[in-house]
């Protein structure tokens, strides 16, 4: 069976950034599962696995725009310590549920100044180019439950 769209895809996997820190990985963990062709992972990832089989190792090198996006400065704002009620110890790198006019995304605090709190709307990952080290593991179809949901169920999915 090859990667393909609908397929159920575990994966193990590595993510550095160009100076060589590992970001992210799912070593000592369960692989990670995911439902292809469903933008559940980065555009570039999910291009570089098409076609793969079981047991293959894929390197690749993600450009931001096929990866997590380009960072936009205008998604940094600063608001002031009173909009985050209920917490009484803020810290930078923390991170919130914000909506706006494009629906739900993830803030986290980059600087707090007395009174002025500076949140950032990019994915902590945006303008990185991401250099992936993946081994497919396991390659299935999907139920139609999970293509219904659009996400992968069980072990290194949606429990629910
Ligand atoms: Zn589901």
């Amino acid at each position: 069976m090859q990667v393909a769209k609908n397929k159920v895809v575990a994966i193990d996997y590595t993510l550095k950034n160009d100076a060589g820190e590992v970001i992210d990985s799912s070593e000592g963990q369960e692989p990670l599962h995911y439902l292809h062709g469903n933008q559940n992972i980065v555009p570039g990832l999910e291009q570089a696995l098409e076609g793969k089989a079981s047991g293959d190792r894929v390197q690749v090198s993600i450009t931001p725009s096929e990866g997590y996006g380009e960072r936009n400065d205008a998604l940094q704002q600063v608001v002031p310590r009173e909009a985050f009620q209920g917490i009484d110890d803020l810290e930078v790198g923390m991170q919130f549920r914000a909506e706006s006019d494009n629906g739900q995304h993830i803030v986290t605090i980059t600087s707090i100044d007395g009174d002025e709190v500076t949140v950032d709307g990019n994915h902590p990952l945006a303008g990185e180019t991401l250099n992936f080290d993946v081994t497919v593991v396991e390659i299935r179809d999907a139920t139609s439950e999970e293509l219904e949901h659009g996400h992968v169920h069980g072990p290194g999915g949606h429990q629910h």
